[in-house]
């Protein structure tokens, strides 16, 4: 039906030019644009539902790295932490909102670079 395999924004956008953000963002996890689970931007869109590698790792029981998630060590729950629970970088411990295990997980900072407009001399 739709010539192009990207969701278009403008479809879901209702007679005020308002989007409907869930629904859109709906869309684009059912065609495989963002991940199923954490709705990481997906760079190879399949068409169909998918998971980020990092999501399908939830399923493997090694150490687990995620952008997004934390994984309960005793039932596999996973869920996106409230930063402002946590104490920063560094060893936290969480209660799983599931079983009510506690654990030790480590929150790792993130880098980004800024650099000066150009033409700028500091
Ligand atoms: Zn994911
Ligand atoms: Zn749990």
């Amino acid at each position: 039906m739709n010539p192009s395999r990207y969701t278009k924004l403008d479809d879901y956008r209702d007679s005020l030019g308002n989007v409907d953000w869930k629904a859109y963002g709906a869309a684009r996890k059912a065609s495989g644009e963002e991940c199923s689970s954490c709705g990481a931007f997906m760079i190879f869109n399949s068409g169909k539902p998918q998971r980020c590698v990092q999501c399908a790792d939830v399923e493997n029981d090694r150490r687990l790295h995620h952008d997004e998630l934390v994984r309960c060590p005793a039932c596999r729950h996973t869920w996106k932490p409230d930063a402002e629970d946590w104490d920063g970088p560094g060893q936290n411990g969480a209660v799983c909102p599931a079983c009510n295990r506690w654990f030790i997980f480590v929150i790792h900072p993130r880098y980004s670079y800024e650099s000066p407009p150009m033409g700028v001399e500091e």
